[in-house]
């Protein structure tokens, strides 16, 4: 941490100056060019105070920290929002294709051997198309429909937390950037 002083002008104003700037020149906020003392000139001017310093400080935490800091969390949050969906609506398909099973196994157990026959006479066509005007059938495909929209209601939460955090991502790296091109005016 180097030294800095105060390098008034006419106008009034005092311009911060490094001693690594000793000799140059500096423009001054009322747009006048001021040449800075050399090292010998810089000690008799007034030093920046420590507390100016130590004040500055907390200036560090910008809002370019805040918003990295903000960022990474709605990242966290996303991601953990989104895998924990994305795993959820894993669970509620896997369980969705095991009750599909457990009912088209105890269908085929129910029905009689004639109702069997149906079943199996319409197969190649229920693949395909599933009859209309059937109203255990219609039933059912409600039931799936409705099962069918959970689980892509959970998949799209698992999108919305990818998506927070992609955009949450975006703004860290503003925060990031904003923070990096403060550091070097702080000190
Ligand atoms: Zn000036």
């Amino acid at each position: 941490m180097s030294a800095r002083y105060l390098l008034p002008c006419q106008c009034g104003h005092r311009t911060e100056v490094r001693p690594d700037q000793a000799g140059l020149e500096v423009t001054c906020a009322c747009g006048a060019v001021l040449r800075v003392p050399t090292m010998r000139g810089l000690n008799s001017l007034e030093r920046v105070a420590d507390a100016s310093v130590t004040a500055a400080r907390p200036r560090a935490w910008g809002p370019g920290h805040a918003m990295a800091f903000v960022g990474a969390i709605i990242v966290a949050v996303g991601i953990g929002w989104g895998l924990l969906n994305s795993k959820a609506a894993g669970v509620a398909e896997q369980a969705s294709i095991e009750t599909d099973r457990a009912a088209h196994r105890a269908d085929i157990e129910a029905a009689s051997p004639a109702q069997l026959w149906i079943e199996w006479s319409r197969m190649p066509r229920s693949l395909e198309q599933i009859p209309v005007g059937d109203d255990q059938m219609s039933q059912r495909e409600q039931f799936e429909l409705v099962r069918d929209a959970q689980v892509l209601a959970i998949e799209n939460q698992a999108w919305v937390g990818f998506g927070a955090a992609a955009l949450g991502g975006i703004v860290c790296l503003i925060g990031i950037v904003l923070s990096l091109q403060r550091r070097p005016a702080a000190r």
